[in-house]
């Protein structure tokens, strides 16, 4: 297995800067235009610009698209949230229930399996709850979850009375290590090989800590992140060659229809640009069997990218739908303050940093009755509670302190501090004609490749989603005798985050029942291109309201499994 990774080496053990305070780094901390979300963040390259890889969109609101790349080994998985959650059965099936966007052809049966597999090696904490369409883990699967903050307890007991029903989150981190005895046999049955190795790094990952924030990366190995939990076990077997700094261009395609390999680019190979930069030298890797797993749009874009006489519109696009239906979350999100939670006394919660508790989706029912004014669902993302203080921790608080300073600024830091609560919503969007990417006639890249330009367009059953998470979680707010920081949009095109913001974009390559319709079949593998497979997000044909990453996992293993039992069977 060769793998080539655009971005750099990445070494969480040395790299991590797990415990390192504000006050060590420059502007105690703050984001900068080059590490957006704070300094000590784990994307160590990459951001919604990336120096030399252009992207084009609009900027009209309601029309633009952002793209966040992480140009790393590990990729976003580094510094992700964690949220790990189950597609639900209904969430295969989207247009059998209402008519809109595609079902899959597979249904929750087919990849319950490997969701199980999944939770047993990367370690997820929650619990099964046997709500509506949020499916229960069979025992041994979850960890158990780490104790609700004081906030998170206030939140469940009085979102309960506006009827939302509040449960514990479920999130890559190892609340205790994981089972190395009994799970290695079950993820591998039959390959003592792979028993061995899983067992022992098993062994080698500690438990939380609870102390530092998870978007650093965990050097301790207790949350996931590939460079930590998927990499080490699969170079340990001997079988895996990564290659850093190889940005790849095209898939390479034979004379008999199979793709022989892939094109890329050496990055820090060759001459100089007069700005400095190396200009890559230009190498094709072979191979027996492609596969495409760059992020959703970067994986488009090679497909789009892979032009030949035989496949003039890109590669695998005889449907003519590689980069169309790309989707992502919808998103808005609503701050409060509640007197009930000032003056606590001081503790740390810094643990699970974040989502101890979500809620899932809660109106089926009402959406049969049709008592709502859009299709499909969100759920909830709460926070709260006293982290380490940043240099932002009490900005923006003149609504509450009346502009107050010095001492008196000071004493109101120390009572508010700790009483702030946040709500997004993370909604399902349904894929639509006008959301889509393409490569743009002109720009190119530093290495001359080609790049995306972006369509976007949200629907009204988004914005209206987007409308009632607002109202919904001002309503949580007051009932727990707090006040919303600013009252609630009601125009959902206003309320709305931009396309891509929420960084889960899927689709774009999506799978389906046959090859005029979809790009590949129900395992990832192209429909034009036998031994070409695509194994990340760019498979999606729904975007269910949740997170997508731990499905993606999935779907990966699932179409690893079938590639390894063709292979054998000289199929491919
Ligand atoms: C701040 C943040 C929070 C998030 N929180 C959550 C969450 O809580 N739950 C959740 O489910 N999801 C979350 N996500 C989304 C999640 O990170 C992605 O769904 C997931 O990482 C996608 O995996 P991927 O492997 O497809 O893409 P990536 O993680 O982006 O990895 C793609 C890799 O391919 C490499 N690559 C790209 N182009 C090329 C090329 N041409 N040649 C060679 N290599 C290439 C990249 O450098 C990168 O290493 C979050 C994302 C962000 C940024
Ligand atoms: S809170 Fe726990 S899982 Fe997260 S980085 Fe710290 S030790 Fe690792």
């Amino acid at each position: 297995m060769l793998m080539l990774e655009a971005g750099r080496k990445y070494v969480p053990e040395s790299e991590t800067p797990m415990f390192q305070t504000p006050d060590l780094a420059p502007l105690n901390g703050a984001g900068t235009p080059d590490k957006r979300f704070d300094f000590y963040d784990a994307t160590v390259d990459g951001g919604w610009q990336v120096p030399g890889e252009p992207y084009v969109s609009s900027e009209e609101p309601g029309a633009r698209f952002k793209w966040w790349r992480a140009r790393m080994l590990g990729g976003r998985t580094n510094h992700w949230g964690r949220i790990a959650l189950r597609n639900g059965p209904y969430d295969f099936k989207p247009h059998t229930r209402d008519g809109l966007g595609f079902d899959w052809p597979i249904d929750y049966a087919d990849v319950a399996p490997y969701y199980d597999k999944v939770e047993r090696l990367i370690g997820v904490y929650g619990t099964s709850e046997g709500l509506e369409n949020t499916p229960n883990s069979p025992e041994g699967c979850l960890l158990p979850p780490p104790a609700p903050l004081v906030s998170d307890l206030l939140i469940l007991q009085r979102a309960r009375r506006v009827g939302v029903p509040v449960i514990p989150g479920h999130r890559a981190v190892l609340t205790r290590p994981l089972d190395f005895k009994n799970s290695p046999a079950l993820l591998h049955p039959g390959n003592v090989k792979a028993q061995r190795l899983i067992a022992a790094d098993m062994r080698r990952r500690a438990a939380c800590l609870w102390a530092t924030p998870c978007n650093r990366g965990c050097s301790i190995r207790a949350n996931y992140q590939s460079t930590t939990v998927h990499l080490p076990p699969a170079l340990a077997t001997g079988n895996l060659d990564i290659v850093t700094d190889a940005m790849v261009s095209q898939v390479v395609m034979g004379r008999n229809g199979r793709a022989t390999g892939v094109r890329f680019f050496a990055k820090t190979s060759g001459d100089k640009t007069r700005g400095g930069e190396t200009r890559g030298v230009e190498h094709e890797a072979s191979a027996r069997v492609v596969v495409l797993a760059a992020s959703a749009c970067e994986t488009v874009r090679i497909l789009l990218n892979s032009k030949s006489a035989s496949f003039p519109e890109g590669l695998a696009n005889s449907s003519g739908n590689v980069g169309r239906y790309l989707m992502d979350s919808v998103g808005s999100s609503v701050e409060g303050q509640v007197p009930l939670l000032e003056g606590l006394p001081p503790q740390n919660e810094d643990g699970a940093s974040g989502d101890a508790v979500y809620a899932p989706w809660w109106l089926y029912r009402e959406q049969r009755k049709g008592q709502l004014d859009f299709a499909r669902g969100y759920h909830i993302e709460m926070g709260g509670g006293r982290r380490m203080p940043g240099v932002g921790t009490m900005e923006g608080t003149e609504w509450l302190t009346g502009g107050s300073y010095g001492r008196r600024f000071k004493e109101d830091a120390r009572r508010l501090y700790g009483s702030f609560v946040y709500f997004s919503g993370r909604g399902e969007m349904i894929p639509n004609d006008g959301s889509y990417c393409e490569i743009d006639p002109v720009v190119k890249d530093r290495w001359g490749i080609p790049v995306l330009r972006f369509h976007w367009q949200w629907s009204a059953h988004e914005t209206r989603q987007a409308a009632h998470m607002q109202t919904t979680f001002t309503d949580i707010i007051e009932a727990m005798g707090g006040r919303v920081k600013s009252p609630a949009i009601t125009d959902g095109a206003r309320a709305i985050g931009a396309g891509g913001s929420i960084i889960h974009e899927v689709g774009g390559a999506i799978m389906g029942a046959t090859p005029q319709t979809s790009v590949t079949n129900a395992w990832g593998q192209t429909w034009d291109v036998k031994n070409l497979f695509v194994t990340d997000g760019a498979v999606f044909a729904s975007n269910a309201d949740k997170n997508p990453t731990l499905t993606i996992m999935a779907l990966a293993w699932r179409a690893a499994d079938h590639m390894v039992a063709a292979m054998r069977r000289r199929e491919l």
